[in-house]
């Protein structure tokens, strides 16, 4: 392929680097920690539910919206969790994974030279949907405090909004750092979009997978909130099936419609025999949540406990897949990239240097992410390798 060819608007973006470490992960047959996915099936029920959809003909498009039952689902689940009310007809979209989602909502929301201010470390596809739609991210750092809990500036947010802002753009919980937002810095994000008047989109695909102490809280639930928030989330994490991409939007129907006319021209729709699946998926009882998050609390804390073994400096995340590491911590010469590139050799183990996370790389060139989302027993085979390379 001539170099020109490629969009100005995606120069300097390469292949992600979750492809690049599976395919490290499965060319030097390592343990992979690295791209956040489970290796366990998720609840039979959904499993088959999606088989008897394809034996009972659920094969063609879906309806542009998404299957209604799944719809009616994703605003059962938004009441039963939240106490949101949203109209299943016109207040949600079903959608390719939240990556779609995200996607529609820069393209459907942004124009050429609007800003995007949004909290780095981040997760890649926001910067290349902000480019994409010809807008400019603005970061916000996010980072360790005295206690180990990551944190940001009050006033950079404050600085980081300018009169091109459009949209503030917010994780949480958050992935790589698996920081859960807090009341109060909720508040303080929506005073300074009510200030200035702008959207937010929020991403919270890590919603059920909250640890003991933490609580997630929907930034479209406090007050003057619902009507300016996109809330995106996806069926992936939540019943173990990230390979299908069902995500929805839920919000305000200008909102939902403004990023639903881009997501249409990009896959039209998806995943047919998925989404009424993952409608059963969204009625399990709470006995099925509670035992999501507390069976990967027990990976984290063996994960956790295990890095920290092997000398590592290691933030216990409050949510979500993953554990991020300060290399600096075990003397290490070189940068997170150079970390992770020796690290099939040095302990047959995968990670991801946080590095990808950032907009300046430099912020995170001492931060390697481990995923904590895999068996028990893959987990204990690392550390007891990682214990090996690094003690
Ligand atoms: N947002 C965040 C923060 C993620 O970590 C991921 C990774 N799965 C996604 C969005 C993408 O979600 P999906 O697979 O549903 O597209
Ligand atoms: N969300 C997962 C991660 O952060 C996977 C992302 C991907 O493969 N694009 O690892």
């Amino acid at each position: 392929m001539p170099r020109d060819v490629l969009t100005t608007k995606l120069a300097g973006f390469g292949t992600t680097i979750f492809a690049e470490m599976s395919a490290l992960a499965s060319s030097t047959g390592s343990i992979n920690l690295g791209q956040g996915f489970p290796d366990t099936d998720g609840p039979s029920e959904v499993l088959d539910a999606a088989v008897d959809a394809i034996r009972s003909g659920v094969n063609q498009y879906p309806p542009g919206l998404g299957d209604p039952d799944l719809r009616r689902a994703i605003a059962e689940h938004q009441q039963r969790w939240y106490g949101l009310d949203v109209d299943p007809d016109t207040e949600v979209v079903v959608t390719a994974g939240a990556t779609e989602a995200l996607a529609g909502a820069m393209l459907g929301m942004l124009d050429t030279g609007d800003e995007v201010v949004l909290f780095e470390p981040m997760y890649d596809s926001y910067q290349a949907g902000i480019a994409l739609a010809g807008a400019t991210p603005v970061p916000v750092l996010l980072a360790p405090g005295g206690d180990g809990r990551w944190t940001f500036d009050p006033d950079a947010l404050r600085t980081a909004v300018s009169p091109r802002t459009k949209l503030i753009l917010l994780n949480t919980p958050h992935n790589p750092t698996g920081k859960v937002f807090d009341r109060s810095e909720l508040e303080l994000i929506a005073a300074v979009a009510i200030e200035h008047d702008l959207t937010v989109v929020t991403d919270e695909v890590y919603e059920h997978l909250v640890f003991h102490g933490s609580q997630h809280r929907p930034l479209a639930t406090l007050p003057g909130m619902f009507e300016r928030t996109l809330t995106i989330s996806s069926g992936g994490k939540t019943f173990h099936t990230t390979g299908w991409k069902i995500g929805w939007m839920t919000g305000p129907a200008e909102l939902v419609t403004a990023a639903r006319l881009a997501k249409q021209y990009l896959t039209y729709v998806n995943g047919a025999p998925f989404q009424p699946a993952t409608a059963v998926g969204l009625r399990l009882g709470d006995d099925y949540y509670d035992r999501l998050s507390a069976g990967l609390q027990t990976a984290r804390d063996g994960l956790v406990d295990g890095l920290e073994r092997a000398g590592f400096t290691t933030y216990r995340p409050e949510a979500s897949y993953f554990v991020t590491v300060d290399i600096d911590s075990i003397g290490f010469e070189g940068d997170a990239m150079d970390f992770c590139r020796a690290l099939p050799a040095t302990a047959g183990v995968v990670a991801v240097p946080a590095s990808a996370f950032y907009m300046n790389p430099e912020h995170g060139s001492h931060l390697v992410r481990f995923a904590c989302c895999k068996r028990l027993d893959v987990i204990e085979a690392a550390v007891d390798q990682l214990v090996g390379a690094f003690r």
